[in-house]
């Protein structure tokens, strides 16, 4: 266990990638901040499901990450709760797909203020207390649209994008605090957040179901294959280990080869 006597705080973790990796980092020892929207019962039975299976502590704040006193108080729960926050992890994400002169102006807004300004208001939070204990890791998750880019996606693209920038920024300034900062770039990883792009997909382009999955998913991906949301989590761990702790500002890519063509 690497993580014992840690608290990690994981935006979105109540789906997907966010919920693999608050898991893999209790398996190694560490107490737990959950967040994200859901049906509430289910997300008890989460969080409790966490303390039993791994004998670690787990909260949950309902933070939306539409807003920013509610962002802080999530970090703020996990310092009282637990004493501080050494890992943050930002993840919560949402896509939406349409053409950039359809394309909705509150979605706009709502996926630059989810997908990235939650992570700028969290960071904010949480990097005085890491400066003072001189230890911290902050992973945001990013995506391989930090990239490159797809069509329909235009403000998905710009706030991964964005993210990928936020993550350099950030990893220069805490560079001497024994803080890093990474974000992970994963290519289609199967999550609720992508098959529930499928139907918007086939509307934008006039495809069917399995057209969408084999042509334009995994038609990006060279393996043909989706990441598994625990492949993410497993590289979450690494950036948390010893072993990761000359690694800062960098985007690691996980996406079957797709940004190297
Ligand atoms: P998901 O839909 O399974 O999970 C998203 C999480 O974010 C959920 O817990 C949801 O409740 C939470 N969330 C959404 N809006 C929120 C809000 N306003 N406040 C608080 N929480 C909110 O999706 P996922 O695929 O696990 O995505 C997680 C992250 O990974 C996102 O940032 C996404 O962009 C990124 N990503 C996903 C893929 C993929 O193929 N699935 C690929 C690359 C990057």
């Amino acid at each position: 266990m690497t993580l014992t006597s840690k608290t990690a705080v994981i935006t979105g973790s109540t789906s997907g990638i966010g919920l693999a990796i608050a898991r893999a980092f209790a398996k190694e020892g560490a107490n737990i901040v959950l967040n994200g929207l859901g049906d509430e019962a289910e997300i008890e039975k989460t969080r409790a499901g966490i303390e039993t299976e791994f004998g670690v502590k787990a909260v949950y704040s309902p933070a939306n990450m539409l807003k920013a006193d509610e962002i802080e108080e999530m970090v703020r729960l996990g310092e009282r709760s637990f004493g501080s926050v050494d890992i943050l992890v930002n993840n919560a994400g949402i896509q939406f797909v349409s053409p950039v002169e359809d394309f909705p102006v509150e979605k706009w807004d709502q996926i630059i203020a989810i997908n990235l300004t939650s992570a700028f208001h969290a960071i904010r939070a949480a990097v005085p207390g890491m400066k003072a204990r001189g230890w911290g890791r902050i992973i945001n998750t990013a995506s391989a649209h930090s990239l490159v880019a797809s069509p329909f996606k235009s403000a998905y693209v710009a706030a991964k994008h964005g993210i990928a920038g936020l993550t350099k920024t950030v990893a220069l300034e805490v560079a001497t605090h024994g803080i890093t900062v990474n974000c992970i770039s994963p290519g289609y990883v199967w999550t609720p957040l992508v098959e529930r792009q499928i139907p918007d997909t086939m509307k934008a382009r006039g495809l069917t179901k399995e057209q969408v999955i084999n042509d334009v998913l995994l038609e990006a991906q060279p393996t043909k294959q989706f990441v598994t949301v625990d492949q993410v989590a497993s590289l979450a761990v690494f950036l948390c280990s010893d072993a990761a702790s000359q690694m800062s500002g960098a985007n690691l890519s996980m996406d079957g080869g797709w940004t190297a063509k």
